[in-house]
């Protein structure tokens, strides 16, 4: 999980730690079920499990949590769902639809290759569909044939606040485009119609140039693929077909591969956004010519049909990069296997949470002395309680140090109701009281040794009306 004001080039670097792991999910083969049964009671744990993890979000989202900020002011936070990131079979378990349909739009099953966009689902009315199905109110044939719906009754997103989980999903450039799109279809119909020997013969007769891969043994023989040798292929790729192709299909490819560019723009303009629907529609008119060359009979594939989604969502998001699976496919390693491997293989999951958890201790405590090193000659203001600062022997060293010494200031608790928090106007309301610690609003601390220094840092917002404290000191600002 992250969160969305995080900038996204902070985001995606993986040392930055800006994703955190929130739990594993289980990978039972629930072998108790029938084959029939077994798909759908996955998707029905799937969703219990999730349920258990975002259920602080319901509360949080509806309620308000106070937090701090990185400009260490505590502020009232409403944190919501607002994208979710995942690959289509995913995609497909998180909105509880077939895979044979859309997880965005109503689309039937045989038109998922058409250029025409259908109308989005509505949380609501699947919500409905559910139930009543539930209740015996739908039939079996029109759950399955027209609502293309799975039968799970507890959905996690169902109670969560302010969130459409249908507008939610995003589009996933590495699987959908690189890998679906253009590898897995494309170049394979491509290969088709020309010859999987010709058109290694078009690679190994290309000639070296600086920025582009030389593909030297062509690429039929080649079993593993990535996203780097996806984007290294897509470079070259029109100039190794044009020539080999009929007009038509090399108009089309270069549709593909326009639209694949222009999707991973990092910001987009009004003319970017139009021209990515024009490299679609190319695409679109073009496509029927892989039919009369007899390599597809139907364009029903769900990665063509996500293309369509894609403007609609860089409009409601931003731009793709910020939702690439790369970096979750990348965060594997370190929170699935490098975790695996620190144990000793054996109840293993324990272990692993553990180890997850000291990792993330050593980067706070980390990151905490770093700030601290770096603010050591120019904060003065640092507070400095000689009685209860316990910094792990930090104490000891700040006294021998040339840095002014920090200076205790008092710490006062308050307790906000919330109701005053939301509408501090309104009279007949209960004022904050100072000194009695509230549990429900405690500030997530990251470690227990820095408990001491962070909330003395913390600051009530700048708005904040401290007149109303009536018969105690204003809250102290540093
Ligand atoms: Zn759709």
């Amino acid at each position: 999980m992250t969160i969305g004001n995080i900038s996204k080039d902070v985001r995606r670097q993986p040392s930055q730690h800006a994703c955190v792991l929130l739990g594993y999910l289980p990978t039972a083969k629930l072998e108790c079920f029938s084959g029939g049964r077994r798909s759908v009671e996955r998707y029905r744990l799937f969703h219990y499990c999730m349920t258990q993890i975002l259920q602080l979000l319901v509360v949080c989202g509806k309620e308000g949590v106070l937090m701090m900020c990185p400009d260490g002011l505590v502020r009232c936070v409403f944190p919501i769902l607002a994208a979710y990131v995942a690959d289509f079979p995913e995609q497909c378990l998180v909105a509880c639809c077939k895979e044979s349909r859309c997880p965005k739009c109503m689309v039937t099953r045989d038109q998922r290759g058409e250029s025409t966009r259908s109308s989005a689902h509505v949380q609501r009315q699947t919500m409905k569909s559910l139930k009543k199905y539930e209740n015996g109110e739908i039939s079996k044939e029109e759950f399955d044939g027209n609502l293309g719906l799975r039968a799970v009754y507890k959905l996690f997103w169902a109670s969560l606040p302010h969130c459409d989980i249908f507008m939610c999903i995003t589009p996933d450039i590495l699987h959908q485009l690189h890998k679906g799109v253009f590898k897995d279809h494309l170049v394979s119909w491509c290969s088709q119609i020309i010859g999987e020997d010709a058109l290694d013969a078009r690679f190994r007769a290309m000639t070296s140039y600086s920025g582009l891969r030389h593909f030297k043994k062509g690429i039929s023989s080649r079993k593993q693929w990535t996203g780097s040798d996806h984007k290294e292929l897509e470079r070259v790729f029109l100039g190794v077909v044009a020539g080999l192709l009929d007009e038509h299909a090399v108009i089309a490819v270069r549709g593909i591969l326009d639209f694949t560019y222009y999707a991973q723009y990092q910001s987009h303009t009004e003319a970017t956004l139009k021209k990515m629907d024009t490299a679609l529609r190319s695409f679109h008119r073009h496509k029927a010519i892989f039919v009369d060359l007899g390599v597809r009979n139907d364009f029903n594939i769900p990665k063509i049909h996500s293309m369509l989604h894609y403007t609609a969502s860089i409009c409601l998001f931003g731009s793709t990069d910020g939702f690439n699976t790369e970096l979750p496919e990348r965060l594997h390693i370190d929170f699935a296997k490098k975790a695996y491997r620190s144990s000793n293989k054996r109840d293993y999951t324990h272990q692993m949470t553990t180890w997850l958890h000291q990792q993330d201790a050593i980067y706070l405590k980390e990151s905490f002395l770093t700030w601290y090193r770096d603010n050591r000659h120019s904060d003065d203001t640092v507070a400095r309680d000689t009685d209860h600062c316990n910094l792990d022997g930090l104490s000891d060293s700040l006294d021998n140090s040339d840095c002014k010494a920090p200076v205790i200031v008092k710490c006062i608790r308050i307790n906000i109701p919330l109701q005053w928090w939301r509408n501090p106007t309104k009279k007949d309301l209960s004022r904050p009281t100072e000194e009695q610690p509230n549990g429900n609003y405690l500030v997530l601390l990251c470690l227990p040794q820095n408990e001491d220094i962070i909330y003395r840092r913390v600051v009530l917002c700048p708005d904040y009306p401290s007149h109303r404290f009536k018969n105690s000191t204003a809250p102290p600002s540093y």
